[in-house]
Formats: structure tokens, sequence, C-alpha cells
């Protein structure tokens, strides 16, 4: 016996139903639609400030700066928006046109991609 996806009440009809009403089917595709776009908006939030870290520290459009100073300003090394191998074999990380690159000892270099 089927029952329908949003309330549970068993559905009569068609094998391939999923709802027992047009209703149920509106309300569950809307909580997906809800979901998604929270899901979406808390990676953006994060991005954003990902990137506006980047940006205070970079005013000059190259610096310097420690793994324990990003962290401290909330940074989250989780979201990027894209990746650069240099062909000299440095991975730099980028939040947009902000960028970070890893270097010895906790230390971050911080660039600007010309756009
Ligand atoms: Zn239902």
């Amino acid at each position: 016996m089927k029952t329908c996806l949003e309330c549970g009440e068993k559905i009569v009809g068609r094998e391939d139903k999923k709802f027992c009403s047009d209703g149920c089917r509106n309300a569950y595709n809307n909580k997906i639609n809800k979901d998604s776009t929270n899901f979406m908006r808390n990676i953006n939030n994060k991005l954003r400030k990902n990137y506006r870290i980047l940006s205070e520290l970079n005013v000059e459009g190259k610096s310097k700066t420690t793994r324990a100073k990003l962290l401290s300003k909330g940074f989250d090394f989780e979201f990027f928006t894209n990746i650069l191998q240099t062909k000299t074999g440095n991975t730099y990380y980028f939040l947009y046109d902000q960028g970070y690159m890893l270097l010895d000892n906790d230390f971050y270099m911080l660039v600007k991609k010309d756009i």
C-alpha cells in the first residue's frame, strides 16, 4: 500500500502516484525548494564572509597573513570559489578575485586577481 509522501495518508488510484492530493504535492515541493534555498544562502553567506576577510587583509593587492589571523576573523577554509594550480606547482584558492596560497609555517600569501 502506497502512502502520501507529505501527509502519510494511504493513496488510492494509480500505482505511480506519490501524493494523495495536489495540495500535498505542492506543500512537499515547496519544502524541498525552501531547503535548497536555505542551503545555498548559507553557502553564499560563508563565501561572502571569506571574501570580506580577504579583502580587509589584502588592501594592497598582495600581502601576507597567518592562519591564526584568518581563523580569528572567522575565515572558513572549506569554502572558496575556485582553485588555481600554477605551473610551478603552487595552489591558489580563490574567493572571486581574492586568493590565498599556503606558505611555510602557517603563513599565507594573499593575492588579488586582475580581472
Ligand atoms: Zn497527502
